[in-house]
């Protein structure tokens, strides 16, 4: 049975409640690398987190969660190459340090990848389908029901890729209505095809923040 790491939803009494409380003793990185990482350290910031960027090895030091943006996955993957960040990032993940992939950032958690590129960091037990959607559905938006979380969040979708094949060991968060797999949980790691730093709902970050806190 798969066990449960947050007993009661997120709602957003909850968020917002914590929203005013500091703690600044959480530090969580954000992979600075490219791609849209500052709005997700600005929710951060706005749910009173310290937020680090990581570009180095070195900067994986004392964190104590790890969030990889949206972006361009080719890209991100040859900087993660550049910067000498794959091997490192990929062991402090594999340790058990909480990690939450958005979008491109899911592409590069996967154990596998429809596509011959980019090479994924192959720690999550996913196959992922890089802009799945296609061009007539480059973008669009929809209210997704979300496991743990209270009520449905308004969710982005930007050149989306989708979970085609999950591992026994993985969690499905969060289905389209044509059963689409778009949200998942392996221990430690969490995966989104969609982008909740793009909207004022904090509340996934707020249980990833859960994952960190546990
Ligand atoms: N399509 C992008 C890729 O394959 C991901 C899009 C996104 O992160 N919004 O890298």
């Amino acid at each position: 049975m798969t066990k449960q790491y947050f007993p009661t939803p997120i709602t957003w009494e909850l968020a917002n409640q914590k929203k005013s409380t500091v703690r600044k003793n959480i530090i969580v990185g954000v992979l600075a690398l490219q791609g849209d990482f500052l709005e997700h350290i600005q929710t951060l910031e706005r749910l009173g987190i310290t937020a680090k960027q990581v570009k180095l090895p070195e900067d994986l030091e004392n964190i104590q969660g790890l969030i990889m943006p949206g972006g361009e996955s080719t890209t991100m993957a040859n900087l993660l190459d550049t910067f000498g960040l794959r091997e490192p990032l990929a062991q402090k993940i594999q340790e058990g340090m909480p990690v939450w992939g958005t979008c491109a950032g899911m592409i590069l958690l996967a154990k596998k990848l429809i596509q011959e590129r980019p090479i994924p960091l192959g720690v999550m037990d996913i196959t992922v389908n890089r802009n799945a959607f296609g061009r007539q559905l480059d973008s669009f938006e929809v209210d997704l029901t979300i496991k743990y979380l209270d009520k449905p969040l308004h969710a982005t979708f930007i050149r989306a890729p989708l979970v085609t094949e999950v591992g026994k060991d993985v969690e499905i968060l969060s289905k389209l209505e044509d059963g689409t797999i778009v949200a998942v949980k392996q221990n430690n790691m969490l995966g989104t095809s969609f982008h909740p730093e793009l909207t004022s709902d904090t509340r996934f970050h707020e249980y990833f923040l859960s994952l960190i806190q546990k």
